[in-house]
């Protein structure tokens, strides 16, 4: 599938991300990296998701502690976080129905 669903964010609408997206751009936007449109998708997604903002607080908090952001050392385990993240999640808000 590569039509994209559309979901409506401060007025206006744009490309809905998927979790997978948003782990691949959390750098770039802490970073200020993203171009406005992908930032729009990137809050609209943070809006929305259950888990992604605890997962984007995680990463904040790495960078503190870490005193700058390497993607180099962060995306590995990025990504193992965030699946530890959802597994959680999904079994908190097993409701039937398959997030989207
Ligand atoms: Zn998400």
């Amino acid at each position: 599938m590569s039509i994209r669903k559309q979901t409506l964010y401060n007025g206006e609408w744009v490309d809905e991300l998927t979790c997978k997206e948003f782990v691949e751009w959390v750098t770039d936007y802490l970073e200020d990296k993203l171009p406005a449109e992908d930032g729009r998708r990137f809050d609209a997604h943070l809006a929305q998701c259950s888990g992604c903002p605890h997962y984007l607080e995680q990463i904040r908090q790495t960078i503190r502690i870490a005193g700058k952001l390497s993607e180099a050392s962060i995306e590995p385990q990025a990504r193992r976080e965030l699946l530890r993240v959802f597994a959680s999640w999904k079994a908190e808000h097993q409701r039937g129905d398959d997030p989207q």
